[in-house]
């Protein structure tokens, strides 16, 4: 059992004001597997003071941007070193597959620290440059944008908190950081790590909750900017909040993005391709192509092929290293994954494989890989965000309908095109309205920016285009 007593806040751990506990549970056995004090207003309070102090403290906003980065790299060389038990404990409490798990959770947060550190260095905090009306200098200067409110979702927590961790450090600011209830034990090991590493008192804080801590914070007077990530609904209110108080917001939301099989695709290739990028961590990945579009010349083949896939993949026991389909983070989601499969069923459209919780497995929020065919692209099942292990295959007749329907969708988050062709799957993604697309693959890079268009969020992470959102501008006219 893991349980905690304190929250980290100003590079100390100290013991809560509040009473409110929160217990951490297993998505594969159902059990209670630890439990962490839930932050009051008043330890939130303190945190945002703690980061506020930290923000010009010596220590931290007079260190060189060397110095940042070889901090920065430090702290990496220590999540490097817990990468298992970190990968473990995200494994355990949301039940994501360990081999994703090792992958996003372990390596993926040292790489992306890492990735940030080297950026550091070489991001230039003061750019001198000659007026456009030829009359003298101006210095355009970098500042930290101050003190970040940081709020990740379950499903990738401790990869997605990096998402925002790393430029936060990068820039010289800092951050108060909430967990999802349902993730937050891995986020106790971060900032062990960040102690370890000697990261400045104050520069990270935690204070775990559920949405009124983390309303609470989006809207406390001494946060500078709010970086979120997670479903539409909650980014819609805090992006409101936000506007009322010009508060600089980035939101990274949902998704019901489209993976487009071109008819010269190879059937063996696109459906091998198809396992990670529409079922990757159960389904539960904000980009995933979960709307199949296929064309009517080889749909029957291409349902069969991915009816095959899905009916094949391994589920089980997420800390299997076989096991591509564990469970699903919570009971709730698991009725409301469920709950779509009714849905689907009702609205007309012909279940090829799953449809209910496995046979076999008596303990679990489990839900099996299911395909739907014969989709129709209004229908609910193919415009709402399940968050689960469910396809809809959507035929279409040429690709011109193909990137119609890809388009047709409140959201713009991620997509897929399969072909034969590269150039010719180029052409598509370049038609398709969201904030990235894959050619024959979907996995993120660091180095580029990711985020979404329409419903899917506000604002880029990742690349160098990402960290620009935690500086802010200034421009000093040089006189004589
Ligand atoms: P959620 O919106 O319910 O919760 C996300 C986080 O926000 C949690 O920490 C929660 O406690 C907090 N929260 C909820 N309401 C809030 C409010 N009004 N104010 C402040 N904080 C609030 O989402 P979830 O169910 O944890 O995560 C799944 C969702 O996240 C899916 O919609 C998924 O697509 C999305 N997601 C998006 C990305 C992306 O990069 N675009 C990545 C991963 C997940």
């Amino acid at each position: 059992m893991n349980s905690r007593s304190e929250l980290f806040i100003g590079g100390d751990w100290v013991a809560p004001q509040g009473t409110e506990t929160i217990n951490a549970y297993s998505a594969a056995t159902e059990e209670q597997i630890g439990s962490f004090p839930e932050a009051s207003p008043a330890d939130i309070d303190s945190a945002v003071h703690a980061a506020r102090a930290a923000l010009t403290s010596p220590e931290w906003a007079e260190i060189s941007q060397a110095e940042r980065s070889a901090l920065m790299h430090r702290f990496a060389d220590v999540l490097d070193s817990h990468k298992t038990d970190r990968a473990r404990t995200v494994s355990m409490q949301n039940g994501m597959p360990i081999s994703v798990a090792n992958f996003a959770e372990g390596d993926g947060v040292v790489a992306l620290l890492r990735y940030y550190a080297d950026l550091a260095k070489t991001v230039e905090l003061e750019e001198v440059r000659p007026r456009l009306d030829g009359t003298g200098t101006t210095v355009v200067q970098r500042t930290p944008v101050g003190v970040v409110g940081a709020i990740a979702p379950w499903n990738f927590p401790a990869v997605l908190s990096m998402f925002k961790l790393a430029p936060v450090l990068a820039s010289g600011s800092t951050v108060v950081f909430k967990p999802s209830p349902e993730t937050t034990l891995d986020s106790f090991m971060l900032a062990e790590a960040a102690q370890e590493a000697g990261i400045p008192a104050g520069v990270i804080n935690v204070v775990p909750g559920g949405a009124e801590t983390g309303k609470y914070l989006v809207a406390h007077p001494g946060v500078d900017k709010v970086a979120f990530t997670g479903s539409t609904r909650a980014g819609r209110q805090i992006g409101k909040v936000c506007g009322e108080l010009l508060r600089p917001v980035t939101l990274e939301l949902g998704g019901k993005s489209a993976g487009i099989i071109l008819e010269d695709a190879s059937v063996e290739e696109t459906v091998a391709g198809l396992a990670t990028a529409s079922l990757l961590n159960t389904g539960q990945t904000c980009y995933m192509s979960t709307r199949i579009l296929a064309p009517k010349s080889r749909y029957a083949e291409f349902v069969e092929a991915i009816t095959a896939m899905a009916s094949s993949l391994p589920v089980g026991d997420p800390l299997d290293p076989n096991t591509f389909v564990g469970p699903v983070v919570s009971k709730t989601q698991q009725e409301r994954v469920l709950g779509y499969i009714e849905m689907g069923k009702a609205e007309g459209a012909t279940l090829t494989t799953g449809g209910g919780k496995p046979k076999g497995i008596d303990k679990g929020w489990y839900v099996e890989p299911t395909v739907f065919s014969d989709v129709d692209n209004n229908s609910v099942i193919a415009r709402e965000e399940i968050f689960g292990p469910v396809l809809s295959v959507i035929p279409y007749s040429d690709e011109d309908e193909a990137v119609a329907l890809a388009n047709d969708s409140e959201y713009g988050l991620g997509g897929t095109v399969w072909t034969a062709d590269k150039d010719r799957g180029l052409g598509v993604a370049r038609r398709v309205v969201s904030g990235s697309f894959g050619v024959n693959r979907y996995d993120l890079d660091w180095g580029a920016p990711f985020g979404g268009v329409k419903s899917s969020g506000l604002g880029r992470e990742l690349g160098p285009e990402g960290l620009e959102a935690y500086f802010s501008l200034k421009s000093i006219f040089l006189g004589d």
